[in-house]
């Protein structure tokens, strides 16, 4: 036997609520959590945490993907059921399309792919292209993250770059070397996974800095604290990636809780948890606030294509009076 310490620090995050005053009628927007692979509970807890809006990248789905079609159906489910399924718990869903940097690598694939993007990218509710980028730093990756730049600055919308775990340093930097060779305005673009080493290059290059709240390793929120400290709330949010793997659907407000423990002001908090990302991602012309800051009428006996959320007997949650969710 192995391990006793470890299985625990490797436990699965649970969506406890969060039960403090300190934060309670924030609001807050994730910019970056792959709902479609979390369940009604994580819907359920973020809402009642305050999250009113969210973007779902398009990603890597854990394994690779072997036809063009798979592509067509994901996509088309992010704009379709999983924003129903997101509205059914009172969150507006968002989200961005592209060709991730693992799939990038499959040339023949990615071809068919990029033909595919200009039939999703003008579609309501996307926000950025996303998330691309590198992740192994091949060559395949920049030919098909070159291309995917071009293709939003044509169609005038932010990109989400995802940055590589390895090598983080020298693929953020060449991350965003490439973005300007490609003639991205930094504005536009938002770099993903940040962490100690890679921010103060990005703040002052003009990029907007991201940050994924990890639960146990990489980047937790005690060091999202001190970076806050450090460098104030300009171009900087904070987001969960919340996916298959561990991870936290509640990395946004549990942030902003501690911050409002460490003393952070009002202002900052609401600036890394909200109105930044809202600001950056806005530049699409696809967020419009009054959408979600008073919240949304929710009717789960509504259905998407003949489906529902509710299970045989289940009762139907209904807001018949009030716009207001809580
Ligand atoms: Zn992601």
């Amino acid at each position: 036997m192995c391990c006793g310490n470890k299985a625990i620090e490797n436990r699965a995050v649970l969506p406890e609520a969060i039960d403090s005053e300190l934060i309670k009628g924030m609001l807050f927007f994730d910019p970056h959590v792959h709902m479609t692979s979390r369940t009604t509970d994580d819907y359920q807890a973020m809402a009642d945490a305050g999250i009113v809006a969210l973007i779902e990248p398009s990603f890597w789905l854990g394994q690779p993907r072997t036809n063009a079609g798979t592509f067509t159906d994901y996509y088309s489910s992010l704009l379709g059921w999983e924003r129903f399924r997101s509205g059914q718990f009172g969150i507006k869903h968002y989200c961005t399309i592209g060709l991730n940097s693992r799939e990038a690598n499959n040339e023949a694939l990615a071809e068919e792919v990029m033909a595919l993007l200009p039939k999703f990218i003008y579609k309501e509710g996307v926000v950025g292209i996303g998330e691309i980028g590198f992740d192994d730093q091949t060559a395949l990756e920049e030919k098909y993250y070159r291309l995917q730049l071009q293709m939003a600055k044509d169609a005038a919308l932010p990109v989400q770059v995802h940055t590589p775990h390895r090598d983080k340093k020298k693929g953020t930097q060449r991350s965003m070397d490439i973005a300007v060779e490609e003639g991205m305005d930094p504005s536009m673009v938002i770099i993903d996974h940040n962490n100690e080493e890679t921010v103060e290059e990005v703040l002052n290059r003009g990029f907007w800095a991201a940050f994924t709240i990890y639960p146990f390793t990489k980047m937790g929120n005690e060091r999202m604290v001190e970076i806050v400290k450090k460098y104030g709330a300009e171009r900087i949010m904070v987001n969960s990636a919340a996916d298959w793997g561990i991870s936290d659907p509640l990395a946004v407000p549990k942030t902003a809780l501690l911050m409002k423990q460490k003393g952070i002001s009002d202002a900052v908090i609401k600036a890394v948890t909200y109105t930044n990302a809202i600001t950056a991602f806005g530049q699409s012309g696809q967020i419009d606030t009054t959408d979600f800051e008073n919240g949304f009428m929710i009717n789960q006996s509504e259905k998407f294509e003949n489906n529902s959320v509710l299970r045989g007997g289940q009762q139907p949650r209904i807001d018949k009076s009030s716009i207001i969710i809580k």
